[in-house]
Parts: C-alpha cells; sequence; structure tokens
C-alpha cells in the first residue's frame, strides 16, 4: 500500500525545491514535478525522515535513489518535450522515472536487477504512472524500441555504450556520467548526423557503477 501524503510531507518537499533552486536550477516545470512527487513512497518507511534532504539514499540491493538536485540536474539536461520518447538505464526505484512521467515523456526504463524491476514496476503502476519497465542490461538498451528522441543513464560507465549511440534519434540528446570510481563528470551528448555526435560537460557528479549483465538476487 502507498504511504500517506501528510502536509508535513508537503511542506518538507516545498523546502527541498527551495534548496534545489537554489543550487542552480530554475526549470520551473521539473520543479514543479519535485514539488509533486512523494519521493518518500520510493524509500522504505523507515526512511521518512530522510526523504526530502537533498541526498542520495540506500534502496537495497546495493542501489541508491538518486539526490534531488542530480535528478533536476540530469533531468533539465536531458531537455525532454511532453510525448518525446525517452529511455531510461537503470530505473532503480523509479523516482527519476516519475519525474520524467510527469512531464509528459513516454517512458521506456531498463532495470538489471529482478527484485528492484518487481517492485517499482508495482510502485509506479499503484502511483498511476505509465511506462515500459524491462528487466535487462543497459548496456544494450531496447533495440526491439529504438530510436530514442532522449537517452538517460542513471548510473556511471567509463565510456557511453555504442549500442545506446546507435539507439538515439538523429537531433536526439543523451545524458550520461562518464567516469570512474570516484566521480564521474556528466556529459551530454546531441547526435548532429548519422554518425555525427556533439558532446558538451556539465561537472562532477557521483553514480553508482553501470554493471554489464544482470542479477537476480542470487549473484551480485
Ligand atoms: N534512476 C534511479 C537511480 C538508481 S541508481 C532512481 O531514480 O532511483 C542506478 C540504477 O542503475 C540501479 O538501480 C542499478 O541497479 C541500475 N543499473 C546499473 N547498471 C545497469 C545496467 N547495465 N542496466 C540497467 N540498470 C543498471
Amino acid at each position: 500500500m502507498l504511504q500517506e501524503d501528510t502536509f508535513r510531507h508537503k511542506g518538507l518537499r516545498r523546502k527541498l525545491v527551495d534548496t534545489i533552486r537554489r543550487k542552480g536550477i530554475d526549470d520551473e516545470a521539473v520543479l514543479k514535478a519535485i514539488l509533486k512527487i512523494p519521493r518518500h513512497c520510493f524509500m522504505d518507511s523507515g526512511f521518512i525522515d530522510f526523504a526530502y534532504k537533498d541526498q542520495a539514499f540506500p534502496i537495497g540491493e546495493g542501489q541508491t535513489i538518486s539526490q534531488p538536485y542530480t535528478v533536476a540536474f540530469q533531468t533539465r539536461l536531458l531537455d525532454v518535450k511532453p510525448h518525446c520518447k525517452v529511455l531510461e538505464i537503470g530505473t532503480g526505484s523509479g523516482y527519476q522515472a516519475a519525474v520524467l512521467l510527469d512531464l509528459g515523456v513516454r517512458l521506456f526504463t531498463i532495470e538489471r536487477h529482478r527484485k528492484l524491476y518487481i517492485k517499482t514496476q508495482a510502485l509506479l503502476n499503484e502511483m498511476n504512472y505509465k511506462a515500459r519497465f524491462f528487466y535487462g542490461d543497459g548496456y544494450k538498451g531496447i533495440p526491439a524500441y529504438a530510436p530514442f528522441d532522449r537517452i538517460l543513464v542513471t548510473a556511471a560507465a567509463p565510456e557511453i555504450p555504442d549500442d545506446l549511440l546507435k539507439q538515439l534519434k538523429t537531433g536526439g540528446k543523451m545524458v550520461m556520467p562518464r567516469g570512474g570510481s570516484v566521480s564521474q563528470e556528466m556529459i551530454l551528448i546531441e547526435k548532429t548526423g548519422d554518425d555525427e555526435y556533439k558532446e558538451s560537460k556539465h561537472g562532477l557528479f557521483v553514480f553508482v557503477p553501470m554493471l554489464k549483465g544482470t542479477s537476480n538476487g542470487n549473484n551480485k
């Protein structure tokens, strides 16, 4: 069952939005989504006091729900329009997915951890967010539904996966943290032609690693 969304939660969300705005996010549509979405519902009920701090937090299976500022930053950089077709790598808690869905995109999201895939799919359905969920290795993307207008990677890898570049539409954009285990640079790729890309860098962040293959809970 969904956790209640009380006045207290709503008040904490207003403060969270103020914090993110102060850190430089000025995209009103993104801020509105953060104001609306009950982030505490994406975390276990024991951790409600942490839900509206601007921090990442463990969600089980060794994974984290991204920091709200990071979610806002990636979403703004991705520059989505209503109805555009978006591929998210790393469904995780589903919070980033909810922000994208709130902005009116058609979302395809892929997770390599079977338990998270099952749990988050159920949660977002219960919250009436409609996305297409996939259990698999995000390095491969989802060729059957390509090409995508936007690709958002929410785990870090040392290189931009070729398969994902191939699945990006010409004129499309991809956002991904690229780097090693300590910190990563936020990269924006714009596909300007059949095999032509423009790359820009947008500061340092810390993400969990993008791992190869899938995990059904018995292996890592
Ligand atoms: N978008 C998520 C962020 C979760 S952290 C949120 O808003 O909560 C990153 C997620 O990426 C983790 O759940 C992790 O299991 C997943 N992940 C890592 N490597 C992956 C891969 N190769 N394919 C799909 N998901 C991957």
